[in-house]
């Protein structure tokens, strides 16, 4: 199947007479018939025990995303937050360290620099476009996964899969990519060697800010038995001895995830939030292509407004992350554009206060065009210099293009515009 027919026919085929649509299964329980039974799925949890890491509803929109990522499994958790730090924690214990490039979410950034490290997890941040042979140099003995961001929120940077890939390899440990802005229908890292994906569902995914999500999806093509990964080997205590890669081959590291770190943090959503997002995924492909087209308008727009001093968006001829984009991102780079506003913050928060039809919001890659500044938000904490320093101009404007008519979003920014002196 393709990705359109995925979206609305993986992970869930009703029984003879059974509802079409996927139900909620609103419940925390499941019952058995015997002792003995519940007994063996402590053993082996081949049924639904217990709505905190496991339920029906939220399970077929995983095999969803797994048939979707092209990944052995996939487990939903109640934000991307969540599943970006348990994709971590499945690898790291308190003394193993980790790379990321720098140009990631600011909320991994705070994750990963400050909350992680108050538990022993080092993170090493390495700049995204440094050469192969400085980026070797990042790795200690310790080390135990790569993590980057296929389209960077919100620098809008494409992050080189195939080459980051090639790196973690020779250093036998895994790649992990957050794919929140690209989603499966526009990049597959997996093709690029990729081995973890993780996604922020609040995004495009859910698609219409109803509510926050995540996911891990697991390629199973990591070899955790390389001698560097022992929790994956050696029998887990939490769990009657449980060897994960000798019971669980392929899906080792997802299961695992579940087993372990699902069963004890529980941060799973509710059988309603898994709902909505298989309802927000059934139009995934046709809502992307619309934020394509509508996001590569919208930078060529800005481009030749003389407002606007630079404008970020991989899909621009010059743009320097053209040819990556071309490469990961055929089909199009999503529809979140950065733009910087000629007189810096001042104006960028004037232009943003003057817009009438796109929502000043705290959020991105919805369905309804929203705005939002770093400096006055997500980076309100650093001075103008630190900003400069940290990628992010003070009159630089996260744009994220709705599917709205274009020319209404044009119109208002045009709008918006005449008022700026
Ligand atoms: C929003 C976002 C996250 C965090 O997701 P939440 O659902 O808000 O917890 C992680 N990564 C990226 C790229 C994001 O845009």
């Amino acid at each position: 199947m393709r990705d359109e027919t995925k979206c609305l026919h993986a992970g869930y085929t009703p029984e003879n007479g059974g509802p079409g649509v996927m139900p909620i299964c609103q419940s925390t329980t499941y019952r058995f018939d015997s002792t003995e039974r519940i007994g063996d799925l402590f053993n082996m949890p081949t049924a639904h025990m217990y709505s905190r890491f496991s339920n029906p509803t939220v399970d077929a929109v995983e095999k969803k995303i797994a048939e979707l990522e092209g990944g052995v499994g996939a487990m939903c958790t109640s934000s991307g937050q969540a599943a970006s730090l348990l994709s971590i924690l499945n690898l790291c214990s308190a003394g193993d360290s980790f790379i990321s490039t720098s140009t990631i979410y600011g909320g991994t950034v705070n994750l990963f620099a400050v909350t992680l490290k108050r538990f022993g997890i080092e993170c090493i941040f390495v700049d995204a476009d440094a050469s192969s042979e400085e980026i070797q140099k990042a790795f200690k003995p310790n080390t135990k996964a790569v993590f980057g961001e296929t389209l960077a929120n919100p620098a809008l940077a494409v992050f080189d899969i195939e080459r980051f890939a090639k790196i973690a390899h020779q250093n036998h440990v895994p790649l992990i990519v957050d794919n929140t802005f690209a989603t499966p229908y526009l990049c597959k890292p997996f093709n690029f060697g990729a081995d973890i994906v993780v996604h922020s569902t609040s995004k495009y995914m859910d698609g219409h800010a109803l509510q926050c999500g995540g996911v891990i999806v697991d390629s199973g093509n990591f070899d955790w038995t390389n001698g560097k990964f022992p929790e994956f080997t050696e029998p887990d205590e939490s769990y009657h001895g449980v060897v994960y890669t000798r019971e669980f081959g392929k899906a080792a590291y997802i299961i695992k995830a579940r087993m372990q770190l699902m069963r004890d943090f529980g941060c799973y959503p509710s059988a309603n939030s898994g709902f909505l997002l298989n309802l927000g995924l059934e139009t995934l492909p046709v809502r992307m292509r619309q934020y394509c087209e509508n996001g590569l308008k919208i930078a060529e727009f800005f481009s030749a407004n003389e407002h606007f001093e630079r404008v970020d968006y991989p899909g621009l001829k010059g743009d320097r992350y053209y040819d990556l984009a071309q490469k990961y991102l055929p089909m199009g780079q999503s529809g979140v554009v950065s733009i910087t506003i000629k007189g810096g913050r001042e104006q960028a928060v004037k232009f943003m206060d003057g817009l009438k039809l796109a929502c000043n919001e705290v959020h991105v890659a919805d369905i309804r065009t929203c705005v939002l500044h770093p400096a006055s938000a997500t980076h309100r904490q650093l001075t103008d210099e630190q900003l400069v320093a940290a990628g992010i101009n003070p009159g630089m404007i996260r744009f994220s293009v709705g599917l709205e008519n274009i020319q209404d979003i044009i119109e208002d920014i045009e709008q918006s515009l005449k008022n700026l002196s």
